[in-house]
């Protein structure tokens, strides 16, 4: 076989990947539009720069993302590569919400020690700073981040599809929800019903009340589904309070200390 599928299946993959960033994320930005809420900066110059600035990481982060999952689909579509499987019942029904389940754990607890390691000065410096140049953030800061921090959360479906196996219909419901979250979380307010919020659903997963106060305070809730590497690390704020219809204590309302942002 040449290199030839392989570089078209990942191209393909490149456009799907920006495709769907520019759909989700777009999507949800008109409907935060649409109930009056404006997301991001309140200064409109700002606001459209920064929107600006959080597409344009955006789209070099899908096409990151979209080089090893182009490849490893290829591999699996056309050379049997992966663990993926056709049939659901190959390793039983209940399999298949289990594998999803390790699947998002497995991303959540990488990305929960690699996120804290960002925030250590040097690698916030030169690497994470971009994404909290969105302050705060909209729908469309989902992917906004700089390739070194891309390439460290690209490898890892690819890379778990060859250890874990997993039906595609499973994977896709992964991606589903990796896009959700991914652009919900950083949209500006709060999709699910508050009572979820403040209830069990929220008390285990993250949505927009948790990350928002990641972006303000920074050193803490660095979670990306579940909230149990913050509870277990003591490093859980809970909620941005305005978010859950709670008035906002004073010391939410001020950002960190420009010197603690950066700090572990
Ligand atoms: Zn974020
Ligand atoms: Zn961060």
């Amino acid at each position: 076989m040449t290199a030839l599928p392989f570089l078209i299946g990942t191209l393909a993959m490149i456009a799907i990947v920006a495709v769907r960033y520019l759909g989700v994320s777009g999507g949800f930005a008109w409907l935060t539009a649409r109930r009056g809420i404006v997301a991001g900066p309140a200064n409109e110059v700002r606001r459209r720069r920064q929107i600006r600035s959080e597409i344009g990481w955006s789209l070099l982060s899908a096409a990151i993302y979209g080089l090893p999952a182009g490849i490893v689909a290829v591999g699996w579509h056309e050379l049997g590569w992966t663990r993926i499987y056709d049939d659901p019942l190959a390793y039983g029904w209940w399999w298949l919400p289990l594998s999803i389940a390790i699947y998002l754990f497995a991303h959540d607890t990488w990305f929960y020690w690699t996120h804290r390691l960002m925030h250590r000065p040097w690698w916030f410096a030169r690497v994470h700073a971009v994404h909290h140049a969105s302050r705060p953030p909209t729908a469309w800061a989902a992917m906004a981040f700089h390739p070194y921090e891309a390439i460290s959360g690209a490898w890892l479906f690819p890379a778990l599809v060859f250890l874990v196996p997993i039906h595609w219909g499973a994977l896709l419901v992964v991606l589903l929800v990796a896009s959700f979250f991914g652009v919900t979380n950083h949209m500006g307010w709060e999709i699910f019903p508050k009572s979820w919020v403040k209830g069990r659903f929220g008390s285990g997963m993250i949505t927009a009340a948790h990350h928002e106060l990641h972006h303000r305070r920074y050193l803490t809730n660095y979670g990306l589904y579940f909230r149990v590497w913050d509870r277990l690390c003591r490093t859980d704020a809970g909620l941005a309070p305005e978010f859950i219809d709670e008035p906002r204590p004073a010391a939410a309302a001020s950002p960190a200390p420009a010197g603690q942002r950066a700090g572990a």
